[in-house]
């Protein structure tokens, strides 16, 4: 635990909000991933981008809240809910194999996942081992950037100019 004001210490709660993301070839896998933990996952509220949730919703008959479809910013909405404080952790299959029109916006989402300190699993080993954890049935503290003290520091060097 880092104990200065340059952090602070957020708590994902015990139940969680999860977004559920899958590139077009990867979305039979994130499906059958869902199906065969549903048991799990709905302990949890689930969200996800538009096509990927309607899917899921479909197929594995549990309840996903969905965003825009990814390539019309479904991602950058998933993104601005971290920010938020709305989702605490995010399993995102994406295609390493295949460019996508949207990259910018994935781009951006694997980043603020990472400066929100939200744990994100892009493959399905990851996935596994992030919802077999034990932290699934708990409370997490964490540690995330002083966004507050960041900005006054920011106007401050501003101000002096
Ligand atoms: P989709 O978006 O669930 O609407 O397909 C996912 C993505 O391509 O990022």
């Amino acid at each position: 635990m880092i104990l200065n004001d340059d952090y602070l210490t957020l708590t994902i709660g015990k139940q969680k909000k999860i977004a559920l993301i899958a590139h077009d070839t990867k979305k039979r896998e994130l499906v059958e991933w869902v199906k065969e933990n549903s048991e799990e996952l709905k302990k949890h509220f689930l969200c996800g981008t538009g096509t990927t949730a309607r899917l899921i919703a479909e197929e594995a008959e549990l309840p996903v809240r969905a965003y825009n479809s990814g390539p019309l910013g479904g991602d950058q909405q998933v993104g601005a809910k971290i920010v938020e404080g709305a989702i605490d952790m995010v399993v995102f299959f994406w295609d390493p194999l295949e460019a996508q029109p949207h990259d910018p916006d994935v781009k951006a989402l694997l980043r603020i996942a990472v400066v929100y300190d939200i744990p994100i699993a892009n493959n399905r080993a990851t996935a596994d081992f992030m919802l077999h954890s034990k932290y699934m049935d708990e409370e997490y503290d964490h540690q995330i950037i002083n966004y507050n003290k960041k900005t006054q520091e920011r106007m401050k060097a501003f101000m002096k100019k």
